[in-house]
C-alpha cells in the first residue's frame, strides 16, 4: 500500500506511516479478542496486523475496573481456542445454575426459578472473570501475537486504498482495514460518520464484589426488583461472589455514597436469605444504564465490534458476549482473504461482516430492553405477563430449556473459533 492511496496529502514533514493490513483500534476486551482471534486465523499467512490503544494499565486507563464478566460456554470456547483461558481459569467460576426471585411483582407474585446447566447436559453455562483479570491476560497474549501501538488514535483519513490514523506521540498507520473497538464514544466511528441511536434508562449499575456467610454452590441470583435486578455471580472463592445491582438513579447514587459498612448493610437486607451475613465489600463502580446501536456496522474500508457497534444494559450478561461474537465473526469473514489473498476492506468483506451480525445484535439489543422494561414498567397487563412467563419456566421443562438455550447461543451458526473441537 502507498501513501498515495489515502485522501488527504500527508504533512511533507511528516515521517512515513507503518503499513498494515489491519489495525484494531481500542485495548478493551473486545479490540483484544478481535486482533488475537485475527492473528489466530493468520496464522503462517505474513498479514501484518497491529492493535493501536493504550494499554489496560497505563498512564490512561482509570482505576481499576469493578466489573467482572459472566462469559457464556461458547465465549470460553474462544478464550481457549486463542491460548488465553489456562491464565484466566484461576481467576474464573463456574456458572452452574441461575436462580431468579421475582421482587417485582407485587400483584401477580411468581414463583423462584431455578435454571441448571446439567439440564442441557452442560456443566456449566460458563464462567464468571474479573473484568481486569480478563483484560490483563488479554493484553499480554496479544503483545506477543501482533505489533501493539500502545497509545490512542487521534485522527483517521479514510482513502480508496485504505485509511490512514495519526495517533498520540507523533505516529502514523496506514491499514487497509480498520477495526473500531474504541467503545462507546468511539473516535473511529465518528470519524466514518457512522450515527448511532442512544438512549438512557433512569438507573445506574453499582458493580462491585463481596464475601458473605454461606457458600454459593456456582448459583447466580437475580433478585428481580421493579427498579432492576440485583444480580450476584459466583466468584472462585465459595464464600465471595460478583454484584450487579441495577437501581433508580437516586438510590444508585445514595449508595455509591454509603461507607462500606453500611453498604454492606443495604446490600444484606435484600440478600440475606440467600448469602446470610455480608462482611466485607470491595471498591464499587457506577455504569449508567444505557444502549447504544450504531446505525451500520461497517463504514469505509472500517468495521465495528463490542460496543463501539453495540450497548446493552447489564442484564442477563450479554454485552462481552455480543462483542466476542463479532470478533470471531470478522475472523471468519477474513480467514479466506489471509489465505488465498485479497483486500481485507473490500465491500463484500464489509458487507458480508454486517449481514452475519445483524440478527444477533439486534435480537439482543431488543430483548434486553424488554427484559428491563418489563420490571420498570407498573402496567399491569404487563407484571401480570411476566408473573405468567415466570410460572409457565418453573412449571414446563421444555420451555425452561428453550429459554436457557436462547439465553446461550445466538440465532445464527456460532463462528468457527467458538465452536468446540474445531
Ligand atoms: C455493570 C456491568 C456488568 C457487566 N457484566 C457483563 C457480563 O456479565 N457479561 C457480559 O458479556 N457483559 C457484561 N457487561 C458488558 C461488558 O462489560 C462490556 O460489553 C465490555 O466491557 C465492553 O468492552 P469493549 O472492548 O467493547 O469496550 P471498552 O471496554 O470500552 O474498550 C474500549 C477501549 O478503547 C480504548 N479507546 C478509546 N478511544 C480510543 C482511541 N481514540 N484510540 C485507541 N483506543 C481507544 C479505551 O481505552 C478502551 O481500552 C457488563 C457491563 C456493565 C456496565
Amino acid at each position: 500500500m502507498t501513501e498515495s492511496s489515502f485522501g488527504p496529502a500527508p504533512d511533507p514533514g511528516a515521517s512515513p506511516p507503518l503499513c498494515f493490513d489491519i489495525a484494531v483500534v481500542g485495548a478493551g476486551p473486545a479490540g483484544l479478542v478481535t486482533a488475537l482471534a485475527l492473528a489466530r486465523v493468520a496464522e503462517g499467512t505474513g498479514t501484518r496486523l497491529c492493535l493501536i490503544g493504550p494499554p489496560p494499565r497505563g498512564p490512561a486507563a482509570v482505576g481499576r475496573d469493578t466489573r467482572t464478566a459472566a462469559l457464556m460456554e461458547s465465549s470460553v470456547e474462544l478464550l481457549r481456542q486463542l491460548g488465553v483461558w489456562q491464565a484466566l481459569s484461576v481467576h474464573a467460576a463456574p456458572l452452574q445454575a441461575i436462580r431468579i426471585v421475582d421482587a417485582a411483582n407485587a400483584a401477580f407474585a411468581a414463583p423462584e426459578v431455578v435454571f441448571r446447566a446439567e439440564e442441557l447436559g452442560l456443566a456449566a453455562f460458563g464462567y464468571n472473570i474479573p473484568n481486569a483479570a480478563l483484560v490483563e491476560a488479554l493484553y499480554a497474549r496479544v503483545a506477543e501475537a501482533v505489533r501493539v501501538i500502545p497509545h490512542a488514535a487521534r485522527q483517521l483519513a479514510f482513502g480508496e486504498g485504505g485509511v490512514r490514523l495519526d495517533c498520540e506521540g507523533g505516529g502514523t498507520i496506514a491499514a487497509r482495514l480498520v477495526v473500531a473497538a474504541d467503545g462507546r464514544n468511539s473516535l473511529c466511528r465518528s470519524a466514518a460518520g457512522i450515527k448511532v441511536r442512544d438512549w438512557r434508562y433512569p438507573q445506574c449499575a453499582i458493580a462491585t464484589s463481596f464475601e458473605h456467610e454461606r457458600p454459593h454452590h456456582n448459583v447466580s441470583t437475580e433478585l428481580h426488583r421493579r427498579e432492576g435486578p440485583l444480580t450476584t455471580v459466583p466468584l472462585p472463592d465459595p464464600h465471595a461472589s460478583s454484584l450487579v445491582w441495577v437501581t433508580g438513579a437516586a438510590e444508585g447514587e445514595a449508595l455509591m455514597q454509603l461507607a462500606p459498612g453500611a453498604f454492606a448493610a443495604a446490600l444484606q437486607r435484600h440478600l440475606y436469605a440467600v448469602t446470610g451475613a455480608i462482611d466485607t465489600v470491595g471498591a464499587r463502580g457506577s455504569f449508567p444504564v444505557a444502549g447504544l446501536s450504531a446505525q451500520a456496522l461497517t463504514g469505509p474500508r472500517l468495521v465495528l465490534v463490542g460496543e463501539t457497534a453495540h450497548i446493552l444494559p447489564p442484564i442477563g450478561a450479554q454485552g462481552l458476549n455480543l462483542g466476542f461474537r463479532d470478533a470471531a465473526c470478522l475472523a471468519d469473514r477474513l480467514a479466506p482473504i489471509f489465505k488465498h489473498g485479497g483486500d481485507p476492506g473490500s465491500g463484500s468483506v464489509l458487507s458480508g461482516y454486517a449481514d452475519s451480525r445483524r440478527l444477533d445484535v439486534m435480537t439482543r439489543t431488543v430483548g434486553v430492553d424488554l427484559l428491563n422494561r418489563s420490571l420498570l414498567t407498573g402496567f399491569l397487563p404487563v407484571q401480570a405477563a411476566r408473573g405468567a412467563l415466570l410460572r409457565g419456566l418453573k412449571a414446563v421443562p421444555a420451555l425452561r430449556r428453550f429459554a436457557m438455550r436462547a439465553g446461550l447461543a445466538p440465532p445464527t451458526p456460532l463462528p468457527s473459533l467458538m465452536r468446540a473441537g474445531r
